[in-house]
Formats: C-alpha cells, structure tokens, sequence
C-alpha cells in the first residue's frame, strides 16, 4: 500500500509513506478524520490512501498568520 500525504489547504504533494506494516502511530492516526481512519481500515494490499496534512509553505504562511487556524480552508 501507499500512504499519499496532500497538502488540505493547497492541494500539493506533502510525501509518500510505503510501510511494510501500518503503525498507526507514525501515520498520525490520531489526527485523521473519521473518513480517512475507514479508508486505512479498509485498506487492500495494492492501494493508494490519500490522508490530508500541511505543506512547508501553507505551514509558513500559518506560523506567519496564526490567526489563519481558525479557518480549514483559507486558500482556495
Ligand atoms: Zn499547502
């Protein structure tokens, strides 16, 4: 399986996990939504998982304007 990390504010390629196992915890499942925990649960060997995270320049542009975390989606 592949794990495809997307940035949720502009939609860019945050990185690729291939885990010969799942650890829940290195894939941050804590942080998923409830959508995303059904998709890793239902898994099958050959594909691909899109989970949401943040990209370095949406990470920047939060660190700059905290106020911007109050709001999923600022960019669109
Ligand atoms: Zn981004």
């Amino acid at each position: 399986m592949t794990l495809l990390y997307t940035c949720k504010h502009c939609g860019s390629e945050v990185g690729r996990l291939q885990p010969a196992m799942l650890d829940l915890d290195k894939i941050g499942w804590n942080v998923l939504s409830m959508e995303e925990k059904m998709k890793l649960i239902n898994y099958r060997q050959d594909q691909t998982i899109t989970l949401h995270s943040i990209c370095e320049n949406c990470q920047q542009l939060l660190d700059q304007h905290p106020q911007y975390h109050e709001l999923d989606y600022f960019i669109q």
